[in-house]
């Protein structure tokens, strides 16, 4: 239905270009005419791969890599209007890509906003997701809407699995995770999407957290780009941690077996749910989906290297990202540099690194990364490289064994 109705607004908004142009107003024409096509060239421009990684990888590394269990902690796959049954030449990820890269287990997170406070006046709708919706002739709800934004990319997801036909299944509770594991074994091509929130802004009104439980959201990111009612973002305009809601909401979601995501946070916000849980206030380990890590690359995005030994140190994992400024460069050493720097930051620490690193790619966030789904042999490949000093074991558990065994471990029964 939903389809139908874009393909309806999409003939309308070509009609009306052409209308404009008859009536000689050739320029005004062409650009309301191009609205049909902006969800293509948005998706197509935001979401980008460095050119250049098309060195062979041994076969070696393609049979290690085949043997391994492949589960990314973060993509934001729901937020673009993309045909995800088929190979696309734009955006990060899809279904073909997926199952060329092996990925086992794949996270679907659901961002919803994006404020730009600094540069632009109060006048203006200041929300990118509002120009996205808007300009992607999504329905009208989703222009102002944060909670039809999440129901939306939540019926885009609910449509791939449909359509995918058991390739694509959604792990809610440790015992899918187990069908998931057993599937993968017998070679049965199944792929497991587990799903995450970006921003808790979105709770207000109908959302809560046993409306967020109840549909199968796992993880939870108290901040996105912006400062909430929560609790403080690392991009937003004011420093602070966590308010008095945030704290309720913090035991609130460890109460309902969800996992507190750090990214995006502020300093402040990171040593208030580390004090928390020091206290005993909430028991689950922590994690940071997609970051960088600052002694690699001092950026205020990427995670400072006390809070990674932190946030390690309670069970939880850091999930290195797959783009700059989240590395230092976008190519894949800078990758290998993070990964090996963590790893041994956390073994310095008497925290056993390996077991703790994990890939958050960011797929789909509106980023260059270094490669897409399809390209995690070549990740697998530059991490067994030998200047980073890891064994091939450490690897397998780097590229996903961390994440299945994390939630096999904190995933509700
Ligand atoms: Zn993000």
């Amino acid at each position: 239905m939903m389809n139908v109705c874009f393909r309806l607004a999409q003939l309308g908004v070509v009609a009306g270009g052409g209308w404009l142009l008859v009536q000689g107003f050739p320029v005004l024409g062409i650009c309301v005419a191009l609205l049909a096509c902006w969800y293509w060239l948005l998706d197509r421009m935001a979401n980008r791969v460095v050119r250049g990684n098309t060195e062979p990888v041994s076969e070696d590394t393609s049979s290690f890599h085949d043997g391994c269990f492949i589960a990314d902690l973060h993509a934001d796959i729901c937020l673009w209007r993309r045909d995800l049954m088929r190979k696309n030449r734009r955006g990060h990820v899809d279904l073909p890509r997926l199952r060329e890269g092996n990925v086992a287990l794949q996270f679907v997170t659901v961002p919803t906003k994006l404020v730009i406070s600094r540069r632009f006046p109060r006048v203006f709708f200041r929300d990118l997701f509002f120009w996205g919706a808007f300009m992607s002739l999504q329905h009208p709800a989703t222009w102002f809407s944060t909670s039809a934004r999440v129901r939306l990319q939540l019926h885009r997801l609910e449509s791939w699995i449909a359509q995918s036909g058991g390739a694509i299944r959604l792990v809610c509770s440790r015992s899918q995770l187990d069908e998931l594991e057993g599937c993968r074994e017998r070679n049965e091509g199944v792929i497991g999407v587990m799903l995450g929130l970006e921003g808790a802004h979105v709770l207000r009104g109908g959302l809560d957290v046993p409306w967020l439980a109840g549909n199968g959201f796992r993880v939870v990111g108290i901040t996105h780009f912006n400062d909430n009612q929560f609790g403080y973002s690392a991009h937003g305009l004011r420093r602070g941690g966590l308010t008095q809601a945030g704290r309720k909401l913090v035991q609130e979601l460890d109460s309902h077996a969800i996992t507190i995501d750090l990214a995006h946070a502020s300093a402040e916000l990171i040593d208030d749910v580390l004090e928390m849980h020091g206290q005993g206030e909430i028991s689950r380990p922590l994690i940071v989906s997609h970051t960088g890590i600052r002694g690699v690359h001092d950026h205020r995005r990427n995670i400072a290297d006390d809070h990674a030994v932190a946030i390690a140190g309670t069970g939880g994992l850091i999930g290195i990202s797959l783009f700059a400024p989240a590395l230092p460069r976008a190519d894949l050493a800078a990758l290998g540099e993070s990964v090996s720097y963590t790893v041994k930051l956390l073994d310095d620490a008497g925290i056993e690194g390996a077991r703790h690193v994990a890939i958050g790619s960011d797929f789909d966030g509106a980023v260059r990364t270094v490669v897409d789904a399809s390209g995690w042999e070549r990740i697998a490949g530059e991490l067994m490289k030998p200047a980073y000093g890891l064994t091939p074991k450490q690897v397998e558990w780097i590229v996903g064994a961390n994440t299945r065994n994390f939630f096999a471990d904190n995933l509700p029964d």
